[in-house]
């Protein structure tokens, strides 16, 4: 019994982590240049290899709050 019950909360653990995990590791990259206005998901986009400035990490929501928009390279 007390194993079952351990189980289950073990599965709610999981499962409510999980999804604030995710919220968590949703960063973009931005580049800081003065055009920019795209967001990448990926580091090495190709996007992202014509910035002169410098990458910045950001969340995605951050990123669409500076008036960024979803690189099209990307989909
Ligand atoms: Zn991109």
């Amino acid at each position: 019994m007390k194993k079952s019950l351990f189980i289950k909360i073990l599965f709610l653990l999981i499962f409510t982590g999980g999804t604030s995990f995710n919220g968590l590791v949703n960063n973009v990259y931005i580049c800081k240049g003065k055009y920019s206005e795209k967001y990448h998901y990926i580091s090495n986009c190709r996007g992202l290899s014509n910035c002169k400035s410098s990458i910045k990490e950001v969340t995605q929501s951050e990123a669409e709050n500076y008036g960024r928009t979803l690189c099209g390279w990307e989909d």
